[in-house]
């Protein structure tokens, strides 16, 4: 009979799953069907969109960056937007943070810890080797920053220059988020993942408080957003240093 002793200690999560991420997790449509509990996931956080122009001259409206927190809940996180096959992880919760001049949406996303791979995505995130990240959407009407027109009909070209200034078009009508991808090289500027954001009780620094010119009222953090009749909050986070 053979017998084998091993000795080692785990290495603890940087930062802690919360309480407040189960509650989420548990209210996404479609929830776990077992009750997840905070040492059964991993959870963190994806810089997925924001409102620059993108490596396509696409551009989301500021105001639509909150909207995407909201669209993209539920929705899976997939290698390479490969539709065929299944996601390895699933977005919930997030918040929009502004960094320098950049609004960005950062939904926070969680994989169970008992998947037989999931230590491989967990280190190949953290590691750094997974370090972008790609939306996946569906709108109405490319209108053109030039003429206001839809960019299909209109007689300027995107990435062009007139009377020096570029062409663009806004990506309006937002309507659907269908996923997010783990990618090699995505449209954004800046996309990738980070760890779960600290929360108050386990914070070292101290985080100042941004407001930003969404119309609602904004109290510390919080702000309080409607957006085309409905109301939802989001967190509103000055970027950690590290
Ligand atoms: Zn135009």
């Amino acid at each position: 009979m053979l017998s084998q002793n091993l000795t080692g200690n785990l290495i603890p999560e940087a930062v802690a799953v919360s309480n407040e991420d189960i509650s989420l997790i548990n209210k996404l449509p479609n929830p776990p069907l077992v009750t997840m509990n905070t040492e059964d996931i991993y959870v963190r956080r994806c810089r997925l969109a924001n409102d620059q122009i993108d490596s396509r001259f696409g551009r989301f409206h500021i105001d639509d960056i909150p909207r995407l927190i909201e669209l993209v809940q539920g929705a899976p996180v997939l290698i390479g937007h490969d539709r065929q096959s299944l996601g390895v992880a699933r977005f919930f919760g997030g918040e929009v943070e502004k960094r320098g001049d950049t609004t960005w949406a950062i939904p926070k996303f969680y994989f169970p810890r008992a998947y037989s791979q999931s230590e491989d995505l967990r280190i190949m995130l953290d590691s750094g080797i997974y370090n972008e990240a790609s939306i996946a959407f569906l709108y109405q009407k490319p209108t053109c920053n030039i003429c206001d027109e839809d960019l299909r009909q209109c007689p300027h070209w995107p990435g062009k220059t007139y009377e020096g200034k570029l062409c663009f078009y806004w990506y309006d009508g937002i309507e659907r988020v269908t996923e997010g991808s783990l990618v090699y090289r995505g449209a954004v500027q800046g996309t990738g993942f980070e760890l779960e954001y600290e929360t108050e009780e386990n914070s070292t620094g101290s985080h100042d408080d941004e407001k930003m010119n969404f119309s609602g009222e904004s109290s510390g953090r919080i702000i309080h957003i409607k957006h085309k009749g409905r109301r939802y909050t989001a967190l509103l986070n000055k970027a950690q240093v590290r």
